[in-house]
């Protein structure tokens, strides 16, 4: 026996939960199919700006009554082992939340059928039907099962051959009463230091009483080399405890631009990390997820039920229109020509800029204000 739904969306991140949010509104049943039981952890800084807010409609007096919810609203940004500089908004110009809490809260709120703590392991399409695990069955297949998402695989993407992928690793914990003493890292401002080879950027987060800890790059040689240094110096400069009371995890994820993953096929769609979204300047990957979801939804109820490749085409446009288009190799090319002893040079004269730090690093960079946030139909 099946069970039928009109859509399965595998992966109940915030790109899956907020689809299937707008789906059951619309009437329409779906399931969410997680490998994982909520709420579960997600490696993530946990810093969201304050468009997905506006976005998902959060109320933040409701959200915050039993959950962590750090307003940020200065931010110390530098280059590792450079003398840095405090931005100051005297307003929140983000969060920092928990994934473990965020997600959750998003999945509760879904209105889909949770089948959780059931890796998706097969996906066959006979006629215009889905049937996933031999168990359940759709017209329209979502795939937004992260990075590594089997429908990705489904489509045609070899894991780690051809990708460039970001490789990031942090740790997140709970600070006690020692921890906060060795801590000078205020709650209201994190603050971010750029790699000196222009190749990643390090974190250090505080939410309320949790303390998270990170660095990403695009080039992942030597990468745990990179984080021991980093957090080193950070326990040298007494910003961070001297002794962290959990290893630090790895995971990896692509930016916008540089895949050319599938967007769509018949009977399916594919949003958030499963697609390649995250912004290339600030790895910030929850916005576009939840945008990307917002399309996806919109165009599977404009396309009635008939899912076909040529109706869900449109989803490619909706992405493009609001990204940009997805070849940037003329760019990198372009960036590459540049010696990097001169980018370098030039990076930390402008990194010491009280102007470059508000307007390009901040506004620019990790807001993104010149983009107004997503308003849902
Ligand atoms: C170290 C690090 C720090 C980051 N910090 C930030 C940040 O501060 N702010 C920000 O905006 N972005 C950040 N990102 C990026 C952000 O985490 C992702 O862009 C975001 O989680 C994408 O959401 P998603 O819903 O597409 O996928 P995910 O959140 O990855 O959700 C995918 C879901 O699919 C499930 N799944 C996977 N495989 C299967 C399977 N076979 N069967 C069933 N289910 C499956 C998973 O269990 C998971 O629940 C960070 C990323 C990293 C690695």
């Amino acid at each position: 026996m099946t069970q039928k739904f009109d859509v399965i969306i595998i992966g109940g991140g915030p790109a899956g939960s907020t689809c299937a949010n707008l789906l059951t509104k619309k009437g329409l049943s779906v399931a969410i199919i997680d490998k994982e039981k909520f709420p579960r952890d997600k490696i993530c800084a946990g810093w969201i700006t304050p468009a997905v807010i506006e976005t998902l409609k959060i109320d933040l007096e409701d959200y915050r009554q039993n959950r962590t919810l750090q307003p940020l609203t200065g931010f110390i940004t530098g280059m590792i082992g450079e003398k840095c500089r405090l931005t100051r908004y005297g307003k929140p110009m983000s969060y920092g939340i928990r994934r473990c809490e965020f997600d959750h809260y998003l999945l509760e709120r879904s209105g889909a059928k949770q089948i959780l703590g059931e890796p998706v392991k097969t996906m066959v399409r006979k006629g215009n039907l889905w049937t996933i695990n031999e168990k359940f069955t759709s017209r329209l297949l979502i795939g937004a099962g992260g990075h590594f998402c089997p429908v990705t695989k489904h489509t045609g993407t070899k894991f780690g051959q051809t990708e460039p992928i970001v490789a990031a690793q942090e740790v997140e914990f709970k600070m006690d009463a020692a921890h906060k003493a060795d801590c000078l890292v205020e709650a209201e401002s994190p603050e971010l230091y750029f790699c000196r080879d222009l190749k990643g950027y390090g974190w250090i987060f505080r939410k309320g009483d949790y303390l998270n800890i990170g660095l990403g790059r695009q080039d992942n040689h030597k990468l745990s080399k990179h984080v021991e240094l980093f957090v080193k110096d950070l326990q040298q400069a007494g910003r961070v405890p001297k002794t962290l009371p959990k290893k630090m995890s790895g995971h990896a994820y692509l930016l916008y631009g540089d895949t050319p993953r599938t967007l769509y096929d018949d009977g399916l769609l594919v949003i958030g990390d499963a697609a390649g979204l995250a912004y290339a300047q600030s790895g910030e990957g929850i916005r576009p997820a939840i945008e990307s979801a917002v399309f996806a939804a919109e165009v599977a109820l404009a396309a009635r039920s008939d899912y076909s490749r040529d109706k869900l085409k449109h989803y490619q446009t909706r992405i493009e229109e609001r990204f940009g288009q997805r070849d940037k190799r003329r760019n990198i090319k372009l960036a590459r020509i540049i010696p990097t002893s001169f980018k370098r040079m030039l990076a930390a004269k402008l990194l010491a800029s009280k102007y470059f730090s508000r307007n390009f690093v901040l506004n620019k960079w990790f807001f993104h204000m010149e983009q107004a946030p997503l308003k849902i139909k």
